[in-house]
């Protein structure tokens, strides 16, 4: 596996710092869009499990 040209780090398939990449036919790298903080998954709003049951 080769590294990264990107993040240089070795991992398969898409890089995971890389939002998109465009590269030229011969293969060089054209453009590449990173991923930023409001890219991340974000914390839930709600948490899937209430912090309490509430019985009546
Ligand atoms: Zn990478």
């Amino acid at each position: 596996m080769e590294k990264c040209k990107i993040c240089g780090t070795e991992h398969e398939f898409k890089c995971v710092l890389v939002k998109a990449v465009e590269f030229y036919p011969d293969g060089v790298l054209k453009r590449v869009e990173y991923l930023t903080p409001a890219d991340m998954p974000q914390q839930p709003q709600h948490p899937i499990f209430p912090a309490h049951e509430t019985r009546q």
